[in-house]
């Protein structure tokens, strides 16, 4: 005689394998929520990497760098701050000589930002900016000067500046360098 699983039996059973089915779906939403932060983690990466490239491209515009927006500067070869002419809108005129900068600043008045890259940044090809290896995966990577005032008190400054890496290749950030003062420098 064929074996007849009772009514209980059964309902037992379909309890089980509620409950089976149930374990397996809090452990895919764990595994979702995990990937769901680590693909959060990469867009705010992105983003910020992002806004650096941005800045690159206008924080030499600005007459006090970093006092009101975080500054980033690309390096040439002897560390001094850059302009990469690869960033630059093709309306932009890149200043000859000190006297053509006298006499562009006489006309800039009370302008905040200059449009004009002022002579004293050097002005590069992207490929001749410094570059460091990253510590992630050892390829050359760029190296950039973050410039910003983190402290404005009636009793206190403070002036952060930090060198990154940021890496293409890898897509990681890393600060390698960081000092900071109570005044520009
Ligand atoms: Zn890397």
């Amino acid at each position: 005689m064929a074996t007849r699983i009772s009514l209980a039996q059964r309902f037992r059973n379909h309890e089980t394998k509620l409950h089976d089915d149930h374990k397996v779906l809090v452990e895919v939403a764990e595994i979702l929520k995990k990937e769901y932060k680590k693909a959060e983690r990469r867009l705010e990466k992105n983003r910020a990497q992002q806004k650096i490239i941005t800045a690159l491209g206008s924080s030499w515009k600005d007459q006090d760098p970093g006092k009101y927006s975080d500054a980033y500067f690309l390096l040439d070869r002897n560390g001094k701050r850059a302009v990469a002419k690869e960033l630059l809108p093709p309306e932009i005129e890149i200043c000859g000589s000190q006297e053509q900068w006298s006499d562009y600043l006489r006309e800039l008045r009370f302008q905040h930002r200059y449009e004009m890259v002022p002579p004293f940044y050097s002005v590069i090809n992207l490929k001749q900016a410094k570059k460091q290896r990253c510590p992630r995966c050892g390829k050359l990577a760029l190296l950039v000067e973050h410039y910003v005032q983190t402290c404005d008190s009636d009793v206190y400054d403070e002036w952060l500046k930090e060198l990154i890496i940021i890496c293409t290749h890898c897509g990681q950030m890393d600060t390698v360098k960081k000092q900071s003062k109570d005044a520009r420098f």
